[in-house]
């Protein structure tokens, strides 16, 4: 069912705790952890703690938990000082898409280039 959790994903494992994850902020419904491999100073990824598949998939069955996700971005920016951070949600494999569990990655640190790679 939308929403339930998944056994095979990772970042539900990670909701749940069984897998370790270096977590910054945690809500109600929403948890703030350290990406594994950063790619800037700063790299957060925001997480609904109900799984979705993708940002569309989230904002399709609950726009409030989408607000939340967002609003957790800023105040991930603003614990870690940043004046300025780049919120990416890559969607689909072709744009990088790993992990099918929706996520916004909070990058910053150090000055970005646009457009990205
Ligand atoms: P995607 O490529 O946009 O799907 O992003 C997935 C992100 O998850 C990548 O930046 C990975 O480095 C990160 N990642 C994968 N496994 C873990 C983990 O166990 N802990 C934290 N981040 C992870």
């Amino acid at each position: 069912m939308a929403g339930e959790p998944q056994d095979d994903c990772l970042f539900c494992k990670i909701v749940a705790g069984t897998i370790p994850a270096t977590i910054v902020r945690q809500t109600e419904t929403t948890v703030a952890f350290r990406d594994i491999n950063p790619q800037a100073p700063t790299h957060v990824l925001i997480i609904p703690k109900a799984h979705y598949e993708n940002a569309a998939a989230l904002a399709e069955a609950d726009p409030a938990l989408t607000a939340d996700v967002l609003r957790e971005a800023q105040a991930v920016a603003d614990e870690e000082k940043l004046d300025s951070y780049r919120l990416v949600f890559n969607t689909g494999s072709g744009a990088g898409q790993t992990v099918w569990h929706v996520h916004g990655h909070v990058l910053g640190g150090r000055g970005l280039d646009w457009p990205p790679g």
